[in-house]
């Protein structure tokens, strides 16, 4: 799979990695199948956070990638409420014991918050001082945010920003985007599938789906993630629970859209400018 720089000289990681929210309850032994499916597919980027069933999720990844752990870029998130020096410290242990790992690929503020960035950033370099992580980065953080946690850490330091993105919400498009690839900071779309409400084939935008899908021997879903990768700092993190919509959503990094496919879906899902960066 192609993979692209994680931030200023970082790793390079595959363009599709995979999300695990709401992997928790009746769906954790089907989940975990697909975690592993993901693996086999390439899609080592696996995003998860403390939040994610207060801790369990973190679990379900532990039993997923197993024996594989190496061969993985593992995230996880800082919940903003923990986000004080200590608390951040604190929290990163917990999440590296419950991911049974001694270290973060990448750790991340999960939204702003109303501890001190300062704080949140001093823990974040001690951390990585410390071997417990070896890069950070921020979530849902909008362009004045960026600038400010820029001005605070200085340059190469923030590896990402991980945003809602996907046909239907554009807004980084206007500032976040722009910003991440002038500082050379990755973006990580995060529900790019528009967290299980996808375009209905009777729309507009459902059918220039539907039928770009079809002369590439493609799905929809395939061309939506597709979408979301056309500019180069893009990487993103689809979520499936089910083996087979793993599968396919890994196969999706070999599409390569025209740009009269690419201009097609940008007229029938314009960008909407909003003034607060919309977050799910
Ligand atoms: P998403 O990836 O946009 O959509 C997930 C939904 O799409 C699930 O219902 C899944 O079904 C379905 N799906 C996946 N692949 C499919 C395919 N090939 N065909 C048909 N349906 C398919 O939603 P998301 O979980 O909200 O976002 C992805 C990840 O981003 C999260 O899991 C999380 O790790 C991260 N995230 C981060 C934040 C943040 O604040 N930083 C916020 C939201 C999400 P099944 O599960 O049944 O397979």
């Amino acid at each position: 799979m192609e993979r692209r720089p994680f931030g200023k000289n970082g790793e390079l990681v595959p363009v599709i990695g995979q999300g695990t929210w709401r992997m928790e309850g009746d769906e954790r032994a089907l989940a975990i199948r697909a975690l592993r499916a993901g693996l086999e597919e390439g899609m080592m980027h696996i995003d998860t956070a403390e939040m994610y069933g207060s801790g369990e999720v973190e679990e379900t990844v532990r039993e997923a990638i197993a024996g594989r752990r190496d061969e993985v870029f593992l995230v996880s998130k800082v919940w903003p409420q923990n986000a004080t020096y200590e608390g951040t410290i604190a929290a990163c242990d917990r999440s590296l014991s419950r991911l049974g790992t001694d270290r973060l690929d990448c750790y991340l503020l999960h939204w702003p918050g109303h501890h001190p960035l300062e704080e949140t950033i001093r823990a974040f370099e001690t951390l990585v001082r410390a071997g417990k992580i070896r890069s950070w980065g921020l979530s849902n953080f909008d362009a004045p945010r960026l600038e400010k946690a820029f001005a605070i850490a200085g340059e190469g330091r923030i590896a990402c920003d991980q945003v809602l993105y996907n046909v239907g919400e554009r807004s980084i498009e206007q500032a976040v985007l722009p910003w991440c690839e002038q500082h050379g900071v990755a973006v990580v779309a995060y529900s790019p599938l528009g967290s299980g409400v996808f375009p209905s084939p009777r729309s507009a935008g459902g059918r220039a789906l539907l039928e770009i899908a079809a002369a590439h021997e493609a799905t929809p879903h395939q061309v939506a993630l597709a979408f979301v990768l056309r500019r180069p700092a893009v990487l993103t993190i689809p979520k499936a629970s089910r083996p087979e919509h793993a599968v396919e959503d890994a196969r999706a990094a070999g599409l390569r859209l025209s740009l009269e496919e690419l201009r097609r879906l940008e007229a029938v899902f314009p960008l909407r400018v909003k003034r607060e960066l919309p977050m799910i």
